[in-house]
């Protein structure tokens, strides 16, 4: 699906009359070329407050980068990662700075007042306009849930509001602020996290807030292909979200399970002989999907690691006109569906040790939508259940869903042009975003290293300006 609007403001022309008329100039987002792609390059600013706790290991996880590092000032913490080889140089914080930073990443862990918010000021103030273009900016803070006296959690909480503010004031640049709140202990298991959020990978999420917990499993060793050797089923795989979710899994190494409607088998059977994966014809819906899709995941490969629950559908009408079956079809695809499919596999033990769940949700589940009665129940509903969910697995299985704003695919194709063009603009980044920005952010959610990140929402929608 093309934006044309998009394309038309990046030409000279385009650009000088959207300026004129005030328009939205959207700044093309860069995207993954190839998976051995340094997950960030260029410089990269740290700072972190008095007491930071994530530092050494974030400094570890961007000494492995391609960046070259500075910091603003530092605590010993930094001084001693630095040390460990991540090449980390002093640099004073002035307005006078003459590079244009590609990251600019503050561990607020330490922050346990309302005054110690000055440290954010501090180190944002001098730099932010010193932000790349694409450009991320990544606070690292605590849960503030973690936090026991109250000035604590009201610094800790503070710094969502902080993140959301920057992201809009960045998106114009097409640059992205996120914010990973870390349980105590949790050190260890903010690498992936770091790593998406700083690469292209992470390039429609914006003003995001993740909770990392503390894990057990090691992490991947593999970073190029870090899903190698797990199986993953994927519904609604033949087009859309879906075939970019199967083609970015196996792309990451995994052997894919590509499951759609017996009417979409065409298309399927294409997505899945291109990754070399199996096609599975089944209806979400039927009585018999589960037992169905669990005799194949046993039958072929004697279970599954990772279930992505992607097919969806909307029958959008307002409640006074809308017909039953439009209810029960949008209800049963878009979340019964799903728990059903689970609990088979789990009933019959085969989903592996790590595995993972990702459920698709939707800005429409957070904010309700008109003429979505229907489909906002059931997205609402599937945030509902993974966090329920994420209470009761065990075994090192992680559940955690997707929230897209507007993507553009068949779905959104099908929208009244100015529906269409009002959900496209009315996020931070001004555009829509790619099947294969969702799918990135599933592929974060299931590495092994992603194993502390459980029971999350994460909206891939540019920051949209509907919904929390
Ligand atoms: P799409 O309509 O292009 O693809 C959905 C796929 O699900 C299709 O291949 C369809 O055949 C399949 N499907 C539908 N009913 C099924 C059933 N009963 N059994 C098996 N397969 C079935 O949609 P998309 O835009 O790629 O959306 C994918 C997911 O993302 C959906 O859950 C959707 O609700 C969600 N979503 C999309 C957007 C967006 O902007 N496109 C926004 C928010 C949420």
């Amino acid at each position: 699906m093309s934006d044309l609007y998009l394309k038309f403001v990046n030409t000279p022309v385009g650009k000088t009359a959207a300026q004129s008329l005030g328009l939205p100039s959207p700044i093309p987002l860069k995207r993954l070329k190839r998976t051995d792609q340094p997950f960030i390059e260029g410089d990269v600013l740290v700072g972190a407050a008095d007491g930071a706790r994530a530092i050494a290991t974030v400094g570890a996880t961007l000494g492995a980068s391609a960046a070259t590092l500075h910091h603003a000032s530092g605590p010993d913490t930094l001084a001693d990662s630095a040390k460990a080889g991540n090449k980390a140089k002093a640099l004073e914080i002035t307005g006078d700075i003459n590079q244009k930073f590609s990251a600019l990443v503050f561990d607020a862990t330490g922050i346990k007042t309302p005054e110690g918010l000055r440290a954010l000021y501090d180190f944002f103030h001098p730099t932010i306009k010193k932000l790349a273009v694409n450009g991320r900016v990544l606070v690292i803070g605590m849960d503030p849930a973690s936090c026991r006296k109250a000035p604590q959690a009201a610094a800790q909480q503070a710094l969502e509001g902080f993140v959301r503010a920057v992201g809009k004031e960045i998106g114009k640049k097409g640059a992205t602020a996120n914010l990973i709140r870390m349980a105590p202990g949790a050190e260890e298991q903010l690498d992936s996290s770091v790593r998406f959020f700083l690469s292209v990978r992470s390039a429609y999420v914006d003003g995001q807030v993740v909770r990392i917990g503390k894990s057990t499993e090691a992490p991947a060793t593999n970073p190029v292909a870090p899903l190698t050797g797990k199986v993953a089923l994927v519904t609604g795989a033949s087009r859309g979200i879906g075939e970019a979710i199967a083609r970015t899994l196996a792309r990451d190494g995994a052997t894919v399970i590509g499951l759609d409607i017996p009417p979409a088998m065409e298309d399927l059977q294409k997505v899945t002989d291109s990754i070399k994966g199996k096609a599975l014809a089944c209806d979400i819906t039927d009585e018999s999907a589960p037992k169905l899709i669990a005799d194949f995941a046993e039958e072929h490969f004697g279970g599954i690691d990772l279930v992505i629950h992607n097919a969806g559908i909307t029958r959008d009408k307002t409640l006074g006109n809308m017909p039953e079956h439009f209810w029960d079809m949008a209800i049963a695809v878009n979340l019964s569906a799903e728990e059903h499919i689970d609990e088979e596999l789990m009933k019959r033990a085969l989903l592996r040790q790590n595995g993972r769940i990702v459920c698709i949700s939707s800005i429409s589940g957070i904010a309700g939508n008109f003429g979505q009665t229907n489909y906002s129940t059931a997205k609402a509903g599937v945030i509902g259940y993974v966090e329920s969910m994420a209470k009761q697995l065990k075994n090192g299985i992680t559940i955690n869903a997707i929230a897209p704003g507007f993507i553009e695919t068949q779905m959104t194709a099908a929208m009244p042009i100015t529906i269409r063009e009002a959900g496209r603009r009315m996020n931070s980044l001004s555009q829509g975003g790619q099947p294969v920005d969702v799918a990135e952010a599933i592929a974060w959610y299931c590495s092994p290293a992603s194993s502390g990140v459980n029971g999350n929402v994460v909206r891939v929608c540019g920051q949209s300006l509907i919904g929390k």
